[in-house]
Parts: C-alpha cells; sequence; structure tokens
C-alpha cells in the first residue's frame, strides 16, 4: 500500500480517549473526512456514480474482448498517482492467473481495487480490505469475480463429496465455499457451474448487507455491489447478480 494509504490508515485507527470511547468504525470516518479535506483525486475520470462505474467495466471488458485494448500511459498515471489513489471500482477476484482483472477489464493503474483470493469468497480480511476501498477511496462499485472452471470450488465439491480434508491450510478455503457448494448440491446439470455462480451470489449479497460500512454505502447509494463470471474461452464476464 502506498505511503498515502498509511497516512490515511495511520489517521483513521490513531489510538486516542475520544476514539476509544467512539469505537473503530468512527475513527475511521474521522480519519476519512480529514484525508479528504487535503486531497483531491489524482484520476478526476474516476469521481463517477455506481452506474457509470459498473457501465466503464463492462465497456473495458468489450474492448477486451474485441482485442481493441486502450493504450496506456504509464508514465503519466506514476506520475499522478504517486500522491493517492481513487479507482473507480473494486474487484474481488479468484486469485487463478488466467483472470488479471486489469486486463479484463481494460483498465489502468489506479482504476481498480483487486482484491484476489482462491475462490473469490468473502470473508473478514477481503471485507476489511473492501471496506477500506469504499469508506477511504469513495470507490462507488464492488464487483465479485469468479470464473468457469474454478479448482478452489471444485476441489471444494470433491472434499465435501468424499469427506475428506485436504492438506496444509486448504481447509480454509473449502470451509468459505462450502456454503455455496452445499446451496446447489441438490440441482441436476453442471454442478461446478452451478457452484461458481452461487458462489459469486453469496459474496455479492454479504457484501451488501456487511455492516457498518458497506451495507451503509448501499443505502445511501454510494455503493454498488455486483457479480459476474469471467469466460475462460471469450474473456466475456457475464454478470449474475
Ligand atoms: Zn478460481
Amino acid at each position: 500500500m502506498c505511503d498515502r494509504c498509511d497516512h490515511r490508515l495511520s489517521v483513521g485507527f490513531a489510538p486516542s480517549r475520544r476514539g476509544l470511547l467512539l469505537g473503530a468504525s468512527a475513527m475511521l470516518m474521522s480519519g476519512i473526512a480529514r484525508a479528504k479535506e487535503n486531497k483531491k483525486p489524482p484520476k478526476p475520470q474516476n469521481v463517477v456514480s455506481p452506474d457509470a462505474a459498473l457501465a466503464r467495466l463492462k465497456q473495458g471488458n468489450e474492448r477486451y474482448i474485441e482485442g481493441v485494448t486502450r493504450r496506456h500511459d504509464f508514465a503519466h498515471e506514476r506520475e499522478a498517482l504517486a500522491s493517492g489513489q481513487n479507482p473507480y471500482a473494486a474487484i474481488l477476484s479468484c486469485a487463478d492467473s488466467r483472470i488479471a482483472p486489469e486486463y479484463a477489464f481494460d483498465a489502468g493503474r489506479g482504476d481498480l481495487f483487486v482484491c484476489r483470493l482462491a475462490g473469490n469468497f468473502a470473508n473478514a480480511e477481503s471485507v476489511a480490505s473492501l471496506e477500506y476501498a469504499v469508506s477511504v477511496l469513495a470507490t462507488p462499485l464492488i464487483l465479485v469475480l469468479g470464473h468457469d472452471a474454478c479448482g478452489a470450488v471444485d476441489a471444494t465439491i470433491k472434499s465435501l463429496k468424499d469427506n475428506t480434508t485436504l492438506p496444509g491450510h486448504l481447509p480454509s478455503l473449502v470451509e468459505g465455499l462450502a456454503p455455496a457448494v452445499k446451496a446447489v448440491s441438490g440441482q441436476t446439470g453442471d454442478v461446478l457451474a452451478q457452484a461458481i455462480k452461487q458462489n459469486v451470489i453469496d459474496a455479492v449479497a454479504k457484501l451488501k448487507s456487511a455492516a457498518p460500512i458497506l451495507s451503509a454505502a448501499v443505502d445511501q447509494g454510494k455503493l454498488n455491489v455486483a457479480g459476474g463470471v469471467y469466460r475462460l474461452r471469450s474473456g466475456k464476464v457475464d454478470m449474475v447478480a
């Protein structure tokens, strides 16, 4: 994270008698207010509504599919972003190397705040990261991004079906993905595809209702949470939530 982020967080979470009384949420909001007073957005074109942010992601994905991605001015972007960031969308994506959100949405540096973990489910750390994006960086959109043939979802299906425990820390992925897999277990057809879609839908619902920060931003119309599945063959992101 950049120096600016560290500063903002340190302002938001600096221990004080008043802060202790207000609680962590109020402390964070206090830090945001002070940070915003001092800061112009480094990318003014990223100050958009939730609907405009989603439209921009879709337009970027169309360019990616057609192979007409924009040329990105890395030198100019580096200069603009040296003092801060204001991404127009946050992405909760699988860690799968074939997805690459910046490519899939033809986005530049400073455009997407990307949280990645195998299975793209909303755990405490990913929710906290997205709370930072929304409350400190004023990001108006979160997109949960699953994908075809997700190995983490597939391993969870097999682990639950065979009643086996995976080695190392892998059971934590199974724990995070099990609710979606169990929810579609009675359905016929492609169970993996259904579980991938259900997992995205579940994460969207969890993020929308995550109190106090994300749920409040949704209620105030400052944030939209959407979900999509990336198609490995075409590169298209099909919206599912
Ligand atoms: Zn995956």
